[in-house]
């Protein structure tokens, strides 16, 4: 973005943000000052001793726990959530989990208007957003509503001490995506770019550490708030070509999404690159490389993570239609969306082709 001529508009989202170690222990507290005397908790399966743990800490303030949060946020679980909503009473939710559990608690958010505090044990930034995806047969819609937007985020790092490397990796690619797009939105502005290159900056400096101990306090730390700065960047802008192709994949083939996120990024990038130089700039800052997209997908591999879509799912008689479906609505994206192009794009990433030096 150039700085000779500023003009933006930039809506800060309303959200309290408390990060640190054991930052959830203030749960009491913090639904005290929103006024909740009846909270549902909510979370997936897998988590459901942790909502019980953040029910108790909620001494008193809890009306009961949800843990059937689903992946890409499916109605019927909407449903049975609000039902569960109404005949407890509840006047606001406490999300713990990643993106899937507060996908549920902005999904309830959305039809009831009651407050949310969100506890992220993941990187992918649902928490400062004002967006929500949901799935109905099959078909996922996303929209925008600041009625979803939490009230109050809980980062507490001692809660992502659990989550395993090939997690860990492919989430903060999820939310190092957000900044790398924010970058080059048509919408960005200059605060927006600081915030992007700091989170992409503590995320890469994390990651490394993480790969050596998954239990680093002071990396875990680093890399949360790194989350933080990349999601408040998706909140803030419209996202391009990158995240359109991710939108599109994960409907059509219903691929891990932050998997996703961490193969088709430099790809994506490597798209856009004759058309982004001030972005590749920062992130070159950012990073400490002099080439941002090969130094994206060398961490991706350094932490083991898939380097192709065919190893996450993808078939390859996909690409077609991918193809004719990213083009059919196309985000704005600094390079015009082709047909040829895009299906080169595609080819690359569902084959795990090293993006070429620039
Ligand atoms: P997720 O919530 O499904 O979590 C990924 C996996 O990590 C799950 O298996 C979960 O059980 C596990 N996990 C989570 N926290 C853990 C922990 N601390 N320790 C061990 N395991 C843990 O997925 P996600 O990647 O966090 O989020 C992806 C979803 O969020 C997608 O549906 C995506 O569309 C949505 N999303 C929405 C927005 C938005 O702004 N609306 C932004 C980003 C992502």
């Amino acid at each position: 973005m150039s700085m000779r001529s500023l003009s933006f508009i930039h809506q800060s989202l309303p959200a309290r943000v408390v990060l640190g170690r054991r930052a959830s222990d203030t749960v009491d507290s913090e639904a005290d000052q929103l006024g909740l005397r009846r909270a549902l908790v909510l979370s997936t399966p897998g988590h459901a001793g942790l909502a019980q743990t953040v029910a108790r800490r909620l001494a008193g303030r809890a009306a009961g726990v949800f843990s059937g949060a689903q992946m890409h946020t499916p109605l019927n679980v909407t449903q049975a959530a609000l039902d569960q909503v109404r005949s407890l009473n509840v006047d606001g939710i406490v999300s713990v989990g990643g993106g899937s559990t507060i996908g549920l608690g902005k999904a309830i958010a959305l039809r009831t208007d009651l407050p949310q505090i969100v506890i992220p044990t993941t990187y992918a930034g649902s928490e400062m957003t004002p967006l929500i995806g949901e799935t109905a047969d099959g078909v996922k819609h996303t929209r925008r509503s600041l009625k979803v937007l939490p009230e109050v985020v809980l980062y507490d790092v001692e809660l992502t001490l659990s989550l395993p490397i090939a997690t860990t990796a492919a989430s903060a690619l999820n939310a190092i995506a957000h900044a790398a797009e924010a970058l080059y939105a048509p919408d960005g502005n200059p605060a927006v770019s600081l915030m992007a290159a700091e989170g992409v900056r503590a995320l890469v400096e994390a990651l490394p550490r993480l790969v050596q101990d998954t239990r680093d306090l002071d990396a875990r730390s680093s890399a949360l708030y790194g989350a933080w700065l990349c999601g408040a960047c998706l909140g803030a802008c419209t996202m391009g070509l990158h995240h359109k192709l991710c939108h599109t994949l994960g409907g059509l083939f219903d691929l891990p999404h932050a998997q996703m996120h961490a193969v088709l990024l430099p790809h994506a990038l490597a798209y856009n690159a004759e058309h982004i130089p001030d972005a590749l700039q920062r992130l070159a800052r950012a990073i400490g490389a002099a080439d941002p997209i090969k130094a994206l997908q060398r961490l991706s591999a350094l932490c083991g993570l898939p380097s192709s879509l065919d190893e996450i799912g993808m078939p390859e008689a996909g690409i077609d239609p991918a193809m004719q479906l990213a083009l059919a609505d196309p985000y704005r994206n600094p390079r015009p969306v082709e047909g040829p192009a895009l299906t080169e794009l595609l080819q690359r990433a569902w084959s795990g082709a090293e993006v070429e030096s620039r």
